[in-house]
């Protein structure tokens, strides 16, 4: 029967960075990828740029990961974001740092990304195997793992392993290959599973601006959550308007909370501060100075100096002002009318897009049974999990990746490890 030190199922960037590591320390690695090719999803992640990772401090990620962000201590003290950038750049990546400690490749090419992680295992001779889909997991009399059952081209085979790492990915964008596999092997070794849904994903909304507004992106603006209308949170940023909803990095952002609050059926609205810069007074004024300026000239024309241009007829329905007064007309009570639309233009939230456009997946293994200084399971011998198959996710930024790398590095360590292999 053939056999390896280790067996990593999934090809994706925790399951490939896992065979780097456990491979450098002497381990022999066999990858079962179920695709026809490795990190089909890394490939399109900063829509195709891949933002790497991101600068901030380790304390400073605990405050961008849910739900128990500090079960990843011991994995981010292990392997980090330095070590990533050093382990591109040993393979010929170059990276640059943008706005926000958000890092990038200087190609700009996600493809290069995964190229030199692919390159950095085959040089350790890890041995990739695609089409080759995992079913099962392989125990010994104890009850313990000692490797998988996979299917390649409609045929089974069986390859044991000293251990097997769980590197499947979340249910998110499932034509990349991750489509919830690692939950049902997790669960058939007897591992509860909290329960999955969608995250940095787009929210659909009632009523028909949005669809007007569809393909207008805003910056520099504010969105804040409501929940049964007490104010819950808010990002500063930009957005996108589409024809179900409202997306975009801080729409994204915000909903991690807004798809939990709709499950407990809460009541959400998100009102758009198109004018965050500018509090109640400065915005009065402001507003007071353009129509005496202005005062001969129609409203229609003065609005085009508030807003972008798509924006304005829904201006005028939602605030019921003639488009044909001049500055001089308008009211003090159609001025509080356009000051409300500036600082809150409101939508109601009734649901958000599926796994199908969701970034990331929330939910998953749970880190309680998960051993944070191994990652090895602590329900079953010999079994390591990996990656956003965890309960674990992350804000936009290159924190989703990081978790993957440090996790995969861990793991890959741990089993190298209890094998004997030495670093
Ligand atoms: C559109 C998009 C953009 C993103 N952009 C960023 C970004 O810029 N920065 C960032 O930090 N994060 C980003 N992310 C998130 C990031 O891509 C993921 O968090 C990360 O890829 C998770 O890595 P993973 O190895 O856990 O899972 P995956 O990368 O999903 O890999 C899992 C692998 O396991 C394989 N597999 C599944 N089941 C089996 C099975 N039974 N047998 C064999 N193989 C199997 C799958 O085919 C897949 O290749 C983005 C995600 C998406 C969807």
């Amino acid at each position: 029967m053939e056999k390896f030190d280790v067996v990593i199922v999934g090809g994706g960037v925790s399951g490939l960075i896992a065979s780097c590591r456990a491979s450098e320390m002497g381990a022999s690695v066999l990858v079962l990828e179920k695709m026809q090719r490795a990190g089909c999803k890394l490939l399109i992640t900063g829509k195709g740029r891949c933002n790497i990772t991101n600068t901030a401090s380790q304390s400073e990620y605990f405050n961008y990961i849910r739900p128990k962000s500090k079960f990843l201590k011991y994995a981010f003290s292990n392997f980090f974001s330095k070590d990533i950038i050093a382990l591109l750049q040993k393979n010929g990546v170059e990276t640059v740092e943008e706005r926000g400690g958000r890092v990038f490749p200087k190609s700009n090419k996600a493809s290069d990304v995964l190229e030199a992680i692919l390159n950095q295992a085959k040089a350790n001779n890890v041995e990739i195997r695609y089409d080759s889909k995992v079913e099962k997991l392989v125990y010994d009399n104890n009850q313990s793992v000692q490797g998988v059952e996979y299917s390649q081209n409609g045929q089974f085979k069986k390859v044991l392993s000293g251990s097997v790492i769980i590197c499947t990915g979340g249910m998110s964008y499932p034509a990349t290959g991750s489509d919830g596999d690692g939950y049902t092997l997790a669960e058939s070794a007897g591992h509860t599973i909290e329960p999955v849904r969608p995250a940095l994903v787009p929210l659909e909304t009632k009523g028909e601006i949005a669809k007007r507004l569809q393909g207008l992106s805003l910056k520099n603006v504010k969105a804040v959550v409501w929940m049964d209308g007490k104010k819950q949170r808010e990002e500063f940023g930009e957005m996108l308007f589409t024809h179900f909803g409202l997306s975009g990095p801080i729409i994204l952002t915000i909903s991690r909370y807004v798809v939990d609050d709709i499950r407990n059926k809460h009541r959400v609205n998100i009102s758009i501060d198109l004018k965050p810069a500018l509090d109640e007074n400065k915005l009065d004024n402001r507003l007071l100075r353009d129509l005496e300026e202005h005062s001969n000239k129609k409203i229609e024309n003065i609005a085009k100096l508030w807003f972008p241009k798509k924006i304005i007829p829904v201006f005028f329905d939602e605030t019921d002002i003639n488009p044909d007064k001049e500055g001089h007309q308008v009211t003090s009570k159609e001025r509080r009318r356009i000051k409300m639309f500036m600082k809150e233009l409101t939508f109601q939230v009734k649901g958000y897009r599926s796994f199908k456009e969701a970034v990331i997946t929330a939910g998953g293994i749970p880190t309680s049974e998960i051993d944070s200084k191994t990652m090895c399971s602590k329900l079953v011998n010999n079994m390591y999990f990996a990656g956003e198959v965890i309960d674990l996710d992350g804000d936009t930024g290159g924190f989703n990746l990081q978790i993957a790398y440090s996790t995969g590095w861990l793991a890959g360590q741990s089993c190298a490890k209890a094998l004997g292999y030495k670093d």
